[in-house]
């Protein structure tokens, strides 16, 4: 499991995939270093590649230390 710490707290895969979808996800892969800044506060982004349902997969990132997030979803 490779668990990171987002806005203060201990996310698993699917728990920042769930964070970035605010909804349930199916599965999860494993946490990555996005290579970008954050937009808004130029924090640290991870990334993580998910299925929200069976038939999609979605990659989001998730500012480290704002409510920033987003998708590759069009
Ligand atoms: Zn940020």
């Amino acid at each position: 499991m490779e668990n990171r710490v987002v806005q203060g707290r201990m996310v698993t895969p699917k728990s920042l995939a769930e964070l970035i979808e605010g909804d349930a996800v199916m599965d999860a892969e494993a946490i990555a270093d996005a290579d970008r800044d954050c937009p808004d506060c130029g924090g640290d982004v991870v990334e993580v590649g998910y299925m929200p349902s069976v038939t999609e997969f979605v990659t989001g990132q998730k500012c480290q230390e704002c409510d920033w997030a987003t998708t590759d979803r069009e």
